[in-house]
């Protein structure tokens, strides 16, 4: 049997290991949503096309609708991805440590998985992606910015030329892109093989609804089409995805509350015995030194602070993941650490 994805659900007074906002979204968005519930043609199949949330997602992005395809989740986009253009006999590469859901979806629609690794500061090495992509010819090569679990953004520089080099598509996940100082959203046209993804779930407090999207040529777009279920977006989604769009915002000050906070809590970790990732998400990757990983996860978690356990991703030898919570949770992660680590 393959081993699934791994990401416990324990019950914990701290939650700070998926990722998630720790802000819901405004009020204002929960009631237009609940007036939305009583408009839909609860007898009808949805619009199969999605149309106005994409037209509403071109328009925020300056790109045609055309050029943007919705899931349920970028993980379900990552997947007809893989689906229209991997699978048996194609390669797929990728460069970890990174979103282990790259390499896993691959391997469920039957594709090799070229792995790659990075350099000692986990940053992208364009050595290992020339050697992984002429070596392997990948139909599809991945690189996360930010990448999760380290945090560390792609340069332009960077992405340009890995784009000069893949011989198939380019995608880049950016389901932190928000936190970020650059998109490669300014990269897409019609006559590049990149494509940029991204999700409702961590920027936009609603992990709970499932929704992610792409921004890609229109002939990527039109060739996902023809894979995707039918009406695999639900009416409902469709609409908390348009509704959530009028409340960018509050979603832009929710970002810059946690940028300002991520702040804070790197400066008060870099103070304690751990090695610290530079992050430009809302999480922080971090190493304690003379602590085993295991040990201090399993005593965060004896004080009801759950964290992301990376200690035994590949390169990740004894790290942990944080997301960056509220003032308040993070006080309580910092106080669980010191005294983890004292
Ligand atoms: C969280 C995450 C996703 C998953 O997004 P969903 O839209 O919730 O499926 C995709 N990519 C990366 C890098 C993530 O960290």
């Amino acid at each position: 049997m393959r081993e699934g994805y791994h990401s416990p659900q324990v019950d914990v007074e701290v939650r700070l290991n998926t990722n998630e906002s720790p802000f819901a979204p405004p009020a204002a968005f929960v009631d237009a949503l609940a007036a939305e519930v009583g408009r839909i043609d609860w007898h009808r199949y949805p619009d199969r096309a999605a149309w106005d949330l994409r037209v509403r997602l071109a328009e925020l992005h300056g790109v045609a609708p055309e050029q943007v395809f919705v899931a349920n989740g970028s993980n379900e986009v990552l997947q007809v991805l893989s689906l229209t253009y991997a699978g048996p006999g194609r390669s797929v590469a990728v460069f970890e440590p990174t979103y282990a859901m790259h390499a896993q979806i691959a391997k469920i629609v039957g594709s090799e998985v070229a792995e790659g690794g990075r350099a000692a500061d986990l940053s992208l090495d364009l050595d290992e992606v020339r050697r992984v992509v002429a070596e392997h010819q990948p139909a599809i090569t991945y690189v996360c910015s930010p990448n999760n679990p380290t945090g560390m953004v792609e340069t332009e520089e960077t992405v340009r030329e890995v784009l000069g080099l893949v011989p198939g598509l380019l995608v880049v996940d950016e389901a932190y892109a928000q936190f970020a100082p650059w998109s490669a959203l300014s990269l897409v046209d019609e006559d590049t093989p990149l494509v940029v993804t991204r999700t409702f779930s961590k920027t936009w407090s609603m992990a709970a609804a499932r929704l992610g999207y792409l921004v890609a040529p229109t002939w990527v777009v039109a060739e996902l089409e023809k894979v995707v279920l039918p009406y695999h977006l639900d009416s409902l989604k469709q609409a908390a995805g348009r509704i959530a769009l009028d409340f960018v915002g509050e979603m832009e000050q929710r970002v810059s509350t946690l940028v300002e906070e991520r702040g804070r809590v790197v400066a008060e970790l870099v103070d304690l015995p751990v090695e610290v990732w530079p992050s430009s998400a809302n999480f922080v990757l971090f190493r304690p030194i003379a602590r085993d990983g295991d040990a201090v996860w399993q005593a965060l978690l004896d004080e009801s602070v759950l964290v992301r356990n990376c200690s035994s991703w590949p390169g990740l030898d004894g790290c942990l993941r944080i997301t960056i919570g509220t003032t308040d949770e993070d006080d309580r992660f910092l106080a669980a650490l010191r005294k983890a680590l004292a």
